[in-house]
């Protein structure tokens, strides 16, 4: 018999990489906020050749002696975002090869790590006239699927729902928390919208409305501090007939995840609600580390079940998934070490992929820049 998938996959020119999971890490860099320059503060962070994190109290100053003695950490990733950094630039980078896979009937995933305040709202969702990673996906997915050959028919429903205080919410239908059920396709959460979604111009307004549903807390770290995990999931489903006028489908599912702030509970000085609320947070962290930890390493036991959060990604994170993480941080010198923690994270999430073999990334939309010349003073500096 013959299999329509493959042969449409041939005839697609897919090249089909090893099955291995891979996750590539980004950083993004966000600008110097007002309130920062207001409180003084000055820039810890520098990004050279697109590539490369420098973090020191003096990124900003090409002072050699300084730098020579308040020498920072360096960290390189699979790319590295400048404060300039478009989000269409972003979204290119990090996301746009795993839409051609969803296309292609495989899973994918984006997290978005970092700090409250770090931008990783901004880097998923955006605004109106910034819009974030997730529109440009959805809106590179229509746009891809107009192109392709008229012979199949995709269908896109779309899924927002936070998981806060280890319960799962529906984001486009507030309401009371979802019950996840174990089905024939894996974890679902049961009673779950299923938007179907027909183009991009009616997903910003749904995703902004939804996104104002999502649950903020005032703490004394930050005004209001989001302690949920936002997920947004795009599923595209292929049907195409065969020669028996059978239809085949094909089914690939896009999550795109704004994590909540990774900031210790300690840190802002919470009662006990806010306590229990963060031990939960960092136990969905936690576990998601443990899960992509376990699927690296090839361990036949991956811990899913240790939160909500890996739960509900279960198809999302093993198998021939792609997982992207991108890391967000703040320049300034006053979040030094939220964001010296989350290159620690991100660094170790990079070191876990080297262990196995993971094709070099071309990018070759990414000349080098005069940046050049901070990075051989940096090592000439390392070198004294
Ligand atoms: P988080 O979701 O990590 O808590 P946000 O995405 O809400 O952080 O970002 C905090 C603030 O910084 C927001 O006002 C946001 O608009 C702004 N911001 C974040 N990243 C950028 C960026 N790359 N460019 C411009 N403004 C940004
Ligand atoms: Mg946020």
């Amino acid at each position: 018999k013959r299999n329509v998938v493959q042969e449409l996959e041939k005839a697609e020119g897919v090249s089909r990489r090893s099955p291995e999971s891979r996750i590539l890490v980004f950083v993004r860099l966000r600008p110097m906020g007002k309130k920062e320059k207001e409180a003084g503060s000055r820039c810890c962070v520098r990004i050279v050749n697109r590539r490369d994190v420098y973090l020191t109290e003096f990124a900003n100053d090409n002072d050699y002696l300084r730098l020579k003695r308040l020498r920072g950490r360096h960290f390189t990733f699979d790319a590295s975002f400048p404060d300039t950094t478009s989000q269409q630039q972003v979204y290119s980078t990090t996301t746009a090869e795993l839409v051609e896979a969803v296309l292609q009937g495989r899973n994918g995933s984006v997290f978005c790590y970092g700090a409250t305040g770090a931008g990783k709202t901004y880097t998923m969702l955006g605004t109106l006239e910034n819009p974030g990673v997730m529109v440009l996906a959805i809106k590179d997915l229509f746009r891809k699927i107009r192109q392709r050959s008229c012979d199949g028919n995709h269908v896109v429903h779309l899924s927002y729902l936070e998981v806060y205080n280890e319960t799962v919410r529906d984001l486009l239908s507030p309401g009371r928390p979802l019950v996840l059920r174990e089905d024939k396709q894996g974890i679902v959460a049961a009673g779950l919208t299923q938007y179907r979604a027909y183009s991009t111009d009616e997903v910003m307004a749904l995703l902004q409305q939804g996104n104002r549903s999502r649950t903020t807390e005032p703490t004394r770290a930050n005004e209001t501090s989001s302690r949920s995990h936002a997920i947004l999931q795009v599923v595209v489903e292929y049907r195409i007939r065969d020669d028996a006028m059978s239809v085949v489908n094909r089914v690939g599912k896009l999550s795109l995840i704004d994590l909540a702030g990774s900031e210790r509970a300690l840190a802002t000085d919470q009662r006990t609600l806010r306590s229990l609320e963060g031990a939960n947070i960092n136990r969905s962290l936690l576990a998601l580390s443990s899960c992509i930890n376990a699927l690296v390493e090839g361990k036949k036991h991956i811990p899913y079940r240790n939160s909500k959060l890996t739960q509900l990604l279960k198809d999302s994170l093993g198998g021939a998934c792609n997982t992207v993480m991108i890391a967000n941080i703040s320049p300034s010198n006053l979040s030094f070490g939220e964001t010296q923690n989350t290159l620690h994270w991100a660094d170790r999430a990079k070191q876990i992929r080297t262990k196995i073999e993971v094709p070099m990334r071309a990018l070759s939309h990414f000349p080098n820049n005069s940046d050049e010349q901070f990075r051989n003073l940096w090592q000439a500096c390392d070198g004294i």
